[in-house]
């Protein structure tokens, strides 16, 4: 044909297509479901688009699915009479933008040293490619509702495909998959029973008709309604019979959200989850309600045992489909959960939503508020009581997401604060709610103190707990990016203040005055060595085995913060700390009597700055002249060494 175009895939992709066509083994049935689930999206947009465009539909409204095998031919179509794409839909949806599903799937698939599992394609959105699993070609022929010219779409996946424009005389897309030999273990796509068992297992809860058209023998009748008698091959007397197509529905599209939990079975359950997923895991939990009162709705939500690939990408979608009276109205509906519970997985079915409703109107909709109000309680209802061990494996999941509810959604911080996990200098790595923290506390104590860090290993040899560890106090450990955000925003638990063991004077310990006045001249000359890293040298309440630390104002932003916010890319003033000093410490002495002996020592200037760098190194950051300390710490090392060694002899 003379408008025939052929243009290469996106790298990407075609490397995607090489993983599925050569790597991919096990359960390839399951290209059938992504093609179902396709067909299934494309009738959702068309009918949601006929809500306010009635005509779109035509003569043409029973919105269905068809199978259609021919074992001669060896071909497999999917036809649905969906929405269908236009000629430029085609160009970028197939091949030519890789979206952020097949790229994550790509490099999943590039890392993994075992083989994928081909159930997880689904999950990463690259439904489409996977007929390349089972078809050595794949044409798409597709015209949307409002267009009299269809696109045609071919390729056999090696690196490049044709496109072009044709006729199509109904609305939609046909899928056709030019299957491969099925082999002596394969399975035969062309045969019904394999269709349908697989239509039963993987594509029962689709929303539309999946229909199929079989041949079935029919006993032929006479004008008078009677069977017409033959004699069959051996001469003997038959019934005569005929063969006739018929349409026969695979699906049971069951809509469980609606049916009483008691007529639901486990099984119903989980297979429910997985349409609505293609997570080949099952749920870590569910929740099913049935709301009645002045707002009545349905809702069937899961927590994912894993967090999806995209959970922290900007396009990310939300996991609630809404339906009204079992009828589709939308994916996605981020007015049904707020951001932080967005991993939540599911359908809510309201009878009193009205079906033309817009994502605008829905933000403003009273009945949507009280729904999502609602069921983010039921929620963390849920969570709460999860029991523990269950809960850790969530917490250990999605406890970032989570956390972003403390400083966004002030109605139920409560709830949410009860639902917090930390690891402490007591835990043993185990996690303590903020409730175990509190019990824990002695009589005396009465704030909550914490620290914040990179690395566990770090945070629990930071010599700032030194006196806390004396006092036996607990300190929670805190090492997720968001804990900042969470206790700034919290400020309290239960009447009990946050408070950082890095920052300001802990007031927990008497600082001798007297001995300070001894020292202030050594701390005089330290803090004039080193005016450019710190902006005080003060005396440590805090120490007790470390000679130095690195304290902040209580104002100030601490230390990780500061590393969080440059890693985000903001502009963040190199903040001076302040450097703590313990008096009790002999090697304050010493340099005490250093520094009075002879103020123009060399190698007092090295030893200040030698605190310094002790100070950092200490709360696990990192100096700025590695090489320098390291050389200089070789020479006092052997120093020591020999002069210990003159001692002994
Ligand atoms: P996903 O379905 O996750 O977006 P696919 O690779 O399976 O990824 O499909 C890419 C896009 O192609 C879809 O988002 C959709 O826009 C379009 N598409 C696929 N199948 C159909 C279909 N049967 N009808 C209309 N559009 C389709």
């Amino acid at each position: 044909m003379a408008n025939r175009k052929t243009h290469k895939f996106k790298t990407e992709v075609q490397q995607l297509l090489n993983l599925i066509i050569h790597s991919l083994y096990s359960n390839k049935e399951i290209f059938l479901r992504e093609l179902i689930s396709n067909a299934s999206d494309a009738l959702d947009k068309l009918r949601f688009r006929s809500q306010t465009e009635p005509a779109i539909l035509g003569d043409d409204s029973d919105l269905n699915i068809q199978i259609i095998p021919d074992p001669e031919a060896n071909t497999l179509e999917i036809r649905d009479n969906g929405i269908g794409m236009t000629y430029q839909e085609v160009r970028d949806n197939i091949g030519t933008i890789a979206h952020s599903g097949s790229v994550e799937f790509l490099k999943l698939m590039q890392k993994a040293e075992q083989p994928v599992a081909t159930e997880l394609i689904g999950q990463f959105g690259v439904g489409f490619y996977s007929a390349f699993m089972v078809a050595d070609k794949v044409t798409l022929i597709t015209r949307p509702p409002d267009s009299s010219t269809a696109t045609r779409w071919e390729s056999v996946g090696d690196g490049s495909y044709s496109i072009e424009e044709t006729e199509k005389d109904s609305r939609g897309t046909s899928v056709i998959l030019h299957l491969k030999d099925a082999g002596t273990n394969g399975q035969d796509f062309t045969q019904e029973w394999v269709i349908r068992s697989i239509i039963k297992k993987h594509s029962d809860f689709i929303n539309y008709p999946i229909t199929m058209a079989v041949e079935r023998a029919e006993t032929a009748m006479d004008k008078e309604g009677k069977p017409v008698e033959i004699l069959d091959k051996n001469g003997k007397p038959a019934v005569q019979t005929r063969k006739t197509r018929q349409e026969e529905t695979l699906n049971s599209m069951k809509a469980l959200w609606v049916k009483p939990k008691s007529e639901v079975t486990e099984e119903e359950y989980n297979e429910f989850y997985t349409h609505l997923t293609h997570d080949p895991e099952p749920p870590l939990a569910r929740l099913h309600v049935k709301m009645e009162g002045v707002t009545e709705y349905f809702a069937l939500l899961y927590i994912p045992s894993k967090p999806p690939f995209d959970l922290f990408f900007r396009e990310r979608k939300h996991g609630i489909d809404l339906y009204c009276k079992r009828v589709f109205v939308m994916h996605n509906c981020e007015e049904l959960m707020p951001e932080y519970l967005r991993f939540i997985r599911g359908v809510a079915d309201s009878s009193d939503l009205d079906l033309n409703v817009s994502r605008e109107m829905l933000q403003q909709n009273q009945l949507v508020t009280n729904m999502r109000r609602n069921l983010v309680k039921k929620v963390l209802d849920l969570l709460e009581n999860l029991e523990a061990e269950r809960y850790e494996h969530f917490y250990e999941a999605f406890a970032p997401v989570l956390k972003e509810g403390i400083p966004t959604d002030w109605e139920n911080r409560d709830k949410l604060a009860e639902l917090l996990r930390f690891k402490s200098t007591k835990s043993d790595g185990q996690w303590i709610s903020l409730a175990d923290y509190i019990h824990h506390m002695p009589k005396q104590q009465t704030e909550i103190y914490y620290l914040t860090g990179e690395k566990m290993s770090t945070l629990l040899n930071n010599p700032a707990l030194e006196i806390l560890r004396e006092k036996d106090y607990e300190v929670l450990l805190m090492t997720d990016p968001v804990d900042e955000f969470v206790v700034q925003t919290m400020t309290e638990y239960k009447g009990k203040p946050f408070r950082s063991v890095e920052k300001g004077d802990l007031g927990l310990e008497r600082i001798d005055t007297k001995k300070r006045e001894e020292y202030s001249d050594l701390f005089t000359f330290i803090q004039s060595v080193l005016a450019d890293q710190v902006k005080e040298v003060r005396v440590s309440g805090r120490l007790k085995g470390s000679v130095v630390c690195l304290a902040g104002d209580p104002q100030d932003i601490s230390a990780y913060m500061e590393k969080i916010l440059r890693a985000t890319g903001q502009e963040v003033p190199a903040g001076k700390r302040i450097l703590e000093i313990n008096i009790d410490h002999p090697l304050v002495t010493k340099l005490d009597v250093l520094l009075k002996e002879n103020r123009d020592n060399p190698a007092l200037k090295d030893y200040c700055r030698m605190l310094y760098d002790l100070a950092v190194i200490g709360e696990g950051g990192k100096i700025e002249n590695p090489g320098h300390f390291s050389r200089l710490m070789g020479e006092m090392m052997s120093q020591a060494l020999y002069q210990q060694a003159a001692k002994n002899s």
